[in-house]
């Protein structure tokens, strides 16, 4: 098993594995090409792991068939379910150290880290409960038939992940997949491979049969594509940017027409009425966009407040921001730490430069931090109209734009007015604001005096071009099965 020793703060040494898990197995890729993984901290080589290509991705294609058309497909449903709690075990035994694998390989802060090593858990768990929990029904067309409706899994999917919650995004895939009797290949992204490869260890100590979960790792263009592109792999699930979501669909389509799922991109309204209460309001807002340093699908990254509080509203907020500790992701305190890669930061930093050359006010932030680590300073812009491109457009960092209205009805229009509906947001004490205004914005998550409160029971996912079905909950069970209809004829021959 091909592993390299690495060291963390917060869990000191530790084994890293680094080769492609297929078949319950870590080996090289067929080319022995590798790539090197950065720490986005200071930007050094943390290791180097191995590169699935297209061979690679035909080899565990195989090991997921073979393994569905085989033991898999006769597992009893109870043993599926026991396997996933029996991971979520293992996540949370070992829930420190993946922690710092995340906070080493995607640089967000490790106490946040924690969170999301517990929803894992959490996530299969929940899944490992609903393994045997997947019924069908009968219904009656009359005396001379019997019919009945069950579910079956979908067979091979091929799952790819995104950066920003490198194991989170892995526990929501695998967690339905594997409840509804599935195999699986996950490519993890290519920026944060890491958390994947050390969960693989832990997926075959709890017992899982070899070939029903594959980990690997590899760049979009090369492992991605030849996943999306595969004539025996029966469901895509994808989660990343609308762009490459698109090219996904596409591949689906001119191949063998395999299922998709996606969740996509988002530019999420945040709307602050006059009658909330401003505090709770700040502190939200400020978790909404600044959150894993704005790396986050949901971002709440347009911030619309009434007129009547808006100055208030700008002086407390930037207040409150600017006391968001930025650093080290292993130290206690810190909230934010770098951006993902230098890529994303450049990215970022652009979307900076078009705020204020297009005349947006910088109120706190705009610059880079230090002179290492793809560290930005959290950055809010008032006096933002809705045809800025800091408007319309997915930033992905620690970056928001605030614009004030009047009423209800215009903040409705205005907030709606985009190619998103991830999710959405308002602060209010009114009752009938509340519910009036979650029914009128098009977002398939609305939260009311809250933000990102995300839970392994409720479904998420996008209205418009924020993807198509629903993650988390009951709803991403039908992502994973489809329907087979037996009608048996009881009566006599109705030609006969
Ligand atoms: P970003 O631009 O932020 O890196 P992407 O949406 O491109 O986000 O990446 C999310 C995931 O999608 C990663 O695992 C990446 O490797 C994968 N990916 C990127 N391009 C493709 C593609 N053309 N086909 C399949 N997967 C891809």
């Amino acid at each position: 098993m091909s592993t390299v020793t690495l060291e963390t703060p917060t869990s000191g040494k530790y084994e890293q594995p680094t080769g492609l898990f297929i078949n319950n197995e870590f080996v090289e890729s067929v080319d022995k090409k590798t790539f090197e993984v950065i720490n986005p901290t200071d930007e050094s080589v943390t290791c180097s792991v191995q590169e699935a290509s297209e061979k690679d991705v035909d080899i565990a294609v195989s090991a997921a068939r073979k393994a569905f058309e085989g033991p898999w497909r006769k597992e009893t449903p109870e043993n599926r379910g026991k396997l996933l709690v029996k991971l979520a075990d293992l996540f949370e035994q070992n829930l420190d150290l993946l922690a710092s694998i995340e906070a080493l390989d995607n640089g967000k802060a490790h106490s946040m880290a924690k969170v999301d090593i517990g929803m894992c858990a959490s996530t299969f768990r929940y899944y490992g409960g609903w393994a045997d929990k997947i019924e069908g029904r009968v219904t009656d067309t009359g005396p001379d038939t019997f019919n009945y409706i069950k579910k079956e899994p979908i067979g091979v999917c091929a799952q790819i992940i995104p950066w920003n919650f490198p194991l989170l995004m892995f526990s929501w895939k695998i967690g339905p997949a594997i409840a509804c009797g599935n195999t699986v290949i996950i490519k993890s992204a290519e920026q944060t491979p890491l958390g994947a490869l050390f969960a693989a260890k832990l997926i075959k100590e709890a017992g899982f049969p070899p070939g029903v979960l594959n980990v690997i790792s590899g760049f979009g263009k090369t492992a991605g594509a030849a996943l999306a592109n595969h004539m025996d792999v029966d469901k895509v699930a994808f989660t990343g940017s609308t762009v490459t979501g698109r090219t996904i669909l596409k591949a689906a389509a001119s191949s063998n027409l395999k299922k998709v799922t996606l969740e996509l991109g988002g530019k999420s309204p945040n709307i602050v009425f006059e009658d909330a209460d401003i505090d709770n309001a700040i502190s939200w807002v400020n978790f909404g966009i600044f959150f894993n340093h704005g790396q986050c699908c949901c971002a709440g990254s347009r911030i619309y407040v009434q007129e009547s509080i808006y100055d208030e509203f700008i002086k407390r907020f930037k207040d409150r921001a600017s006391k968001n500790v930025v650093g080290d992701p292993f130290a206690k305190d810190t909230f934010q730490g770098p951006q993902v890669s230098q890529l994303q930061f450049d990215r970022i930093m652009n979307y900076i430069k078009a705020g204020k050359e297009a005349g947006a006010t910088v109120e706190i932030g705009g610059n880079r931090m230090g002179d290492k680590g793809y560290f930005i300073e959290p950055t809010i812009f008032s006096n933002v109209t809705e045809d800025m491109q800091i408007m319309q457009e997915e930033i992905f960092g620690p970056v928001c734009s605030i614009s004030k209205f009047k009423s209800k009805d215009e903040v409705i229009k205005t907030a709606n007015n985009s190619t998103y509906g991830l999710a959405a947001a308002l602060h209010t004490k009114n009752l009938n604001t509340a519910i009036e205004v979650s029914g009128a914005l098009k977002a398939g998550t609305v939260w009311v005096n809250t933000y990102n409160t995300l839970h392994h029971q409720m479904p998420f996912g996008g209205y418009k071009e924020s993807g198509i079905g629903r993650e988390l909950g009951e709803d991403a069970l039908a992502n994973y099965s489809q329907t087979k209809t037996v009608s048996i004829r009881l009566g006599d021959a109705l030609f006969g």
